[in-house]
């Protein structure tokens, strides 16, 4: 597994482990890897037959008010682990190399980043797709591999790579969670063993919600009364809303995707669900 933190020395190991028609499936991460990013990269595997995983913390897409330097971080055990993994390709710039003094280019989503994460995070999505069109760029990938943990994320980067007639196949994978329902997440490991205890409330009411409008309940009630049952346990929650899939425009029927995001202490959870 080589581990690359220039750039020309990844040029030079892609155009090495992709001589001939080899295909690079990639993943991008913020590293302090678990379960769900393990599971991407062996998508990624089954994808193409070279595998570069990155593992950036973007400032970018933090806010001001975020705490970019608490954001969980495992350099020795993520490469163990991608290793483990059958990882190629490690790209780990510093943030000098990914923003060198000057850079001035910034990648501006309107659409599916309006609202949600983008109203609650008012900068977030302009950092995601900056960095993912530069990770594109830098690694030349043919595949990258999304986790739908993430789903406004995922929209977005879908719109990007439309928009921008971006030369990459983007492939997203389900969320995967602990035993407990909880959707897996590096910020996990900053919830405390009573908040940890409580989290999977989080996936649990919203299926219970989903139930209910599949059986015919109408959805404002339904979601009103999970976020009051959410409030009541202890969660403070940002929103719970059904919306389109693609666009995140309000539900109008037929496929839908519940959105949730709640804060339970000092970590926010997201999670997400297909209607
Ligand atoms: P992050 O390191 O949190 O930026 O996530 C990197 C990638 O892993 C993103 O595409 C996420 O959507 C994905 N991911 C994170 N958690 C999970 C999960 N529990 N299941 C599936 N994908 C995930």
């Amino acid at each position: 597994m080589l581990i690359l933190r220039d750039l020309q020395a990844l040029r030079r190991a892609r155009a090495e482990a992709c001589a001939g028609a080899r295909r690079l499936a990639l993943v991008p991460t913020m590293g302090a890897l678990h379960q769900g990013h393990l599971a991407l990269v062996a998508a990624a595997r089954a994808a193409a037959e070279t595998v570069a995983v990155s593992i950036f913390v973007n400032p970018l897409q933090f806010n001001p008010a975020e705490d970019l330097s608490r954001y969980p971080r495992d350099e020795e055990g993520d490469l163990a682990k991608l290793e483990s993994a059958g990882c190629d390709l490690v790209w780990m710039p510093d943030v000098p190399t990914m923003y060198p003094p000057g850079s001035a280019t910034r990648i501006e989503v309107a659409g599916p980043a309006q609202g949600y994460e983008g109203a609650v995070r008012p900068e977030h999505f302009r950092g995601v797709a900056t960095v993912c069109t530069k990770l594109f760029s830098q690694t030349q990938a043919d595949v990258a591999v999304f986790g739908e943990k993430d789903w406004q994320q995922l929209q977005v980067i879908n719109r990007v790579v439309a928009d921008l007639d971006l030369p990459v196949r983007i492939l997203p994978h389900p969320t995967v969670r602990e035993g407990d329902g909880l959707a897996c997440s590096s910020r996990n490991q900053l919830l405390g063993p009573a908040e940890r205890a409580l989290a999977p409330l989080l996936p649990r009411t919203m299926q219970v919600a989903l139930d209910a409008i599949r059986a015919g309940a109408a959805p404002a009630a339904e979601l009103a009364r999970a976020e009051a049952r959410l409030r009541g346990a202890g969660f403070a929650p940002d929103y719970l809303a059904l919306v389109e899939p693609a666009t995140l425009t309000p539900w109008q029927g037929g496929p839908g995707r519940l959105l949730a995001a709640a804060r339970l202490g000092a970590v926010r959870l997201l999670d997400n669900m297909a209607l």
